[in-house]
């Protein structure tokens, strides 16, 4: 093997595990280069919403009183009574050595964070945003957007709220600035492609090979490798390893087109013999693995993220959707112009603090005491249609010119998306149907359908009862044209299964040996089902630890 570049620890990806576990590393004494493949640093964890829920006796927690404990965290965050409104368990499948390392972790790691020159908002901790993140006391902390320009707009936030608005822009930035002044060398553009080890499935690990602009680059590692590369969720075969519904349609990833999560992080370790890790977590009915859209008329439609025109990326973004206010005002149909569910319904939720009331832990009771409600549509949404796919195709918001007064919508780019095929419009709704191509649209959407669908959607107005799937009270025919269709179809989100780690975020392997000199950490690793930066910001502070003691 020729290489190029050295360093003792190599770290792959910018974001929330990859950050930090350079700076530990770096910090500790190591030489570290960081390889990131996109044009900026951040990953996920710079468009994210900044909800980190870090604690176990913070600072934080002590100055306002909260009592919380390692225990307490890996109790909560292992406690296998605790179940969502559907039923399905959120922690009851979590790994308890990988869980035990975060609980230890929790604390040291936000106080690192802040030792470092992150701002968190200067509140009590909380129990807003995130999901699957403990049940007992608050935790939930969120880091300030501060003055640097945002990636979905790039435009600096109002002033005024820079210290008080919770966003992962400011934690990120904050790294990158203590990063570069640690001594951190951090390549842009410059893609892992392969891991290398002495032999194919034996041996310690030796560095990377990547991809900048076309060449090839190999870069060795002297002590250790850290895969920090977001998961897998944007990889349409490896994803469906798991769900096999998720085929292609499923476009519109929350996070994308900043960064993708492209699985190739667990394929390369997997290439030389690392297994995966807790599969559940990435199949179970909880959590935000797969979402309901916020927005309409454009690819990239998750809900807490708009992507805006002074933004980096908009011209992959494209449009910046149109976000909806009432599910009354639309109708969503199927690839065959038929409506599926309820629209009103929501997506898969978690249990967070106390959602469950009262909450005791490791107790049956806590299932009986929820409240039964089935009420997500993505079940229905991704339901095949038969013409011998998995998926279910797209879903489109069909509406009216009323629904864009009342929603206040401006049917036009660069709110929608018209010229990739994510928006149409006609005076008739025989001619929309007609007008619906696009390549994720398998099968012509049958005119008549989507005539008789809103006639019948319109009968349920007058009579005031929805009789096919019980949408509460139907307010709003679909009449006055021009008539719409948005695209509408359900976002790709969270990945919580990868590669098998240990406590110390070490790699292992099929016979459940640890591959020495690999480390992984965040959405690349399995065996923990909590959303977020949390878990990728402690896991990147144990792997980096960890690392710089390695070989
Ligand atoms: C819109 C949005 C809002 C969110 N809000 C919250 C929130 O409020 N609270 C919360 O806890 N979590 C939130 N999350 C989730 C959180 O951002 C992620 O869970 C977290 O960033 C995962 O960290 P990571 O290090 O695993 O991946 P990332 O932060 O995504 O970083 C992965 C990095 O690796 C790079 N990479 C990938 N492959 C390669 C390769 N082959 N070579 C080199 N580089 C590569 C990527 O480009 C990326 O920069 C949100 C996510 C999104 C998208």
């Amino acid at each position: 093997m020729r290489w190029d570049r050295q360093a003792d620890v190599v770290v792959v990806g910018s974001g929330a595990t990859g950050l930090p576990a350079a700076i530990v590393a770096r910090e500790r004494g190591c030489s570290v280069i960081l390889v990131e493949a996109e044009k900026d640093i951040g990953g996920h964890a710079i468009i994210s919403g900044g909800n980190v829920p870090l604690g176990g006796g913070t600072s934080v927690q002590k100055k306002y009183g909260i009592k919380d404990s390692p225990d307490l965290v890996f109790r909560d965050l292992t406690d296998w009574s605790v179940v969502g409104p559907n039923g399905f368990p959120d922690y009851r499948y979590n790994d308890r050595e990988i869980v035990r390392a975060f609980a230890d972790n929790s604390a040291a790691t936000f106080e690192w964070l802040v030792a470092r020159g992150v701002v968190f908002v200067d509140k009590a901790p909380d129990a807003l945003g995130g999901n699957s993140v403990g049940n007992s006391v608050p935790r939930e902390m969120h880091s300030a957007v501060m003055h640097w320009p945002m990636a979905h707009t790039g435009e600096p936030a109002d002033p005024a709220m820079q210290k008080t608005r919770s966003s992962g822009n400011g934690l990120m930035r904050s790294l990158e600035v203590a990063a570069k002044e640690a001594g951190v060398e951090i390549l842009l553009e410059h893609r892992m492609t392969s891991i290398q080890r002495r032999a194919p499935n034996c041996g310690p690990v030796l560095g990377i090979a990547v991809d900048h602009k076309g060449a090839r680059l190999n870069i060795r590692a002297r002590k250790a490798v850290i895969i920090g590369t977001g998961g897998s969720t944007g990889n349409v075969n490896f994803r469906r390893m798991f769900d096999p519904r998720l085929t292609e349609e499923y476009c519109g990833l929350a996070g994308m087109p900043w960064s993708d999560q492209d699985g190739s992080g667990e394929l390369a370790a997997m290439a030389i013999g690392a297994s995966l890790w807790g599969f559940y977590n990435q199949i179970g009915e909880f959590g935000s693995n797969v979402t309901k859209p916020g927005s309409i008329g454009r690819q990239y439609n998750y809900r807490h993220l708009q992507w805006m025109p002074g933004s980096p990326v908009f011209g992959r973004a494209r449009a910046t959707g149109l976000r909806v206010a009432d599910w009354q005002d639309v109708i969503l149909v199927n690839m065959l112009g038929k409506r599926f569910y309820d629209e009103t319904g929501g997506q898969y939720i978690a249990n967070n603090y106390n959602s469950l009331d009262p909450y005791v832990q490791g107790s049956y009771l806590n299932a009986k005491n929820l409240e039964w409600n089935p009420n997500n549509f993505l079940n229905a949404a991704l339901a095949a249609i038969d013409d011998g796919h998995n998926g279910g195709g797209p879903i489109w918001a069909i509406f009216d010119s009323d629904a864009v007064a009342r929603e206040e919508w401006t049917p036009a780019p660069p709110h929608a998306d018209i010229a990739a095929g994510f928006f149409f419009s006609a005076d008739r709704l025989a001619d929309l149907a007609e007008k619906i191509v696009m390549k994720y649209q398998r099968v012509p959407m049958p005119p008549t359908n989507l005539e008789e669908t809103v006639a019948r959607y319109n009968s349920f107005v007058d009579s005031g009862v929805d009789e096919d799937f019980g949408k509460p009270k139907p307010i709003y025919k679909i009449a006055k044209p021009p008539f719409y269709a948005a695209w509408a179809t359900p976002v790709v989100h969270d990945t919580r299964a990868g590669l098998r780690i240990n406590a110390k975020c070490q790699v292992l392997d099929m016979s459940g040996e640890v591959i020495q000199g690999l480390y992984c950490g965040g959405e690349s690793a399995g065996g923990f089902s909590q959303h977020g930066r949390a878990r990728a910001a402690c896991q990147g502070y144990i792997a980096g630890n960890a690392a710089a003691g390695a070989r």
